[in-house]
């Protein structure tokens, strides 16, 4: 049958609308390590344990203690489009929790082994387990013991598309990305206490603190102690829009641009717009081909920033991107004039 026979239409079964789906939001074991873990933010988790054994290509378990899902929800969690954060379009304008697709439980279960088992009360014996069965992808619950909060195991990632399971990296690479993953997350969130294991043991502990000491302790223990000895505390605050956190000085730069975080709204993104403002901002203090290091949140109303821009949400746009600009080069550029006594650049690695 050549493309150009006239074929019937279907409708694709569930498994597989969702495996294409699944394309766009999952590249690796640290995308799935991602989607979890905001759910387990959404879902208001005061500790996250993240379980990994090797890579996460084998095994991926985030597990928190957050609201947990009713009995009756539980089939609807892994479905497509179901998602209890939106229910209108002005909820998705005004948009705070970190997911709002109802696409990545659906996505990830269609090219994997997920297992989810939760408790929204208090008696633990009342847990629930749930898996997606068959092309239709239907939902299967059963009992399962569990503390208040939510579990969710993701084994043998695309052990069903093999075209995918091809892309996968070494084990340590697979794990540095997740790693990476973990880092910006619990970079955004330092009331929650954050555990990651790899192959069974400890890689990071991370106890919760909101002060400014707790939050330098988190970033010396996830950055090196270094950023933190060559850094700058900054806090500014322009009509609407907030700006805090640690500018590395030029001190402390590097080869390459891996200690670049910055969040907005508690979201981590990478923008343009950002990257060019502080590019700007470090122009006359850094010798070229070196890279600032930063961790920098910004906080503004959020419905002047738009997060559905993009399947992965990596991507932000401003309502007002060229008033944003401003406010970041020149809280940066005021920061760092202040606070260089001169010129001298050594190098940090
Ligand atoms: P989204 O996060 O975009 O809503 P997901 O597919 O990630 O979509 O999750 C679907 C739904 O399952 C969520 O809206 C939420 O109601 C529920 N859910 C998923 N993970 C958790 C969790 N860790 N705790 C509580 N509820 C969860
Ligand atoms: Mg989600």
């Amino acid at each position: 049958q050549t493309l150009l026979s006239p074929s019937r239409i279907q409708v694709l079964d569930p498994r597989l609308a969702n495996q294409i789906a699944a394309g766009e939001v999952v590249e690796r074991p640290a995308s799935v390590a991602k989607e979890l873990i905001e759910n387990a933010i959404d879902a208001g988790g005061a500790r996250i344990e993240v379980e990994v054994e090797q890579g996460g290509t084998r095994l991926i378990k985030v597990r928190d203690d957050g609201i947990g899902i009713g009995k009756e929800d539980l089939p609807l969690a892994l479905a497509r489009h179901a998602t209890s954060k939106i229910a209108s379009l002005e909820d998705l304008e005004g948009v705070s929790s970190l997911g709002f697709r109802g696409e990545a439980l659906a996505s990830v279960s269609s090219v994997s082994r997920l297992e989810l088992v939760s408790n929204a009360e208090s008696d633990p014996r009342e847990g629930w387990r749930v898996v997606a069965e068959g092309r239709g992808m239907e939902a299967r619950v059963s009992p399962a013991p569990h503390p208040r909060g939510t579990s969710v195991s993701v084994r043998d990632l695309f052990f069903n598309t093999p075209a995918r399971r091809k892309f996968l990296r070494t084990e340590k690479t697979e794990f540095a990305h997740l790693e990476e993953t973990f880092r910006r997350q619990a970079l955004s969130r330092y009331d929650i206490a954050w555990v990651l294991k790899h192959n069974q043991k400890v890689v990071h502990q991370l106890p919760p603190g909101d002060s400014p000491s707790a939050r330098e302790r988190r970033i010396a223990s996830l950055l090196g102690k270094n950023f933190i000895e060559h850094a700058r505390y900054i806090e500014r605050e322009v009509g609407p829009l907030r700006l805090s956190g640690w500018v590395g000085l030029p001190t402390h730069s590097r080869a390459q641009a891996d200690q670049q975080y910055f969040f907005v709204n508690g979201r981590v993104v990478r923008d343009r717009l950002v990257a060019h403002a502080v590019r700007q901002a470090y122009k006359d203090v850094l010798y070229n081909g070196r890279h600032p290091v930063f961790v920098l949140y910004l906080s503004l109303d959020p419905d002047v920033v738009d997060v559905n821009v993009h399947p992965t949400k990596h991507e932000v746009r401003f309502r007002d991107g060229r008033t944003v600009h401003d406010f970041l080069y020149s809280s940066l550029h005021h920061c760092l004039a202040t606070s260089r006594p001169n010129a001298a650049s050594e190098s940090a690695d």
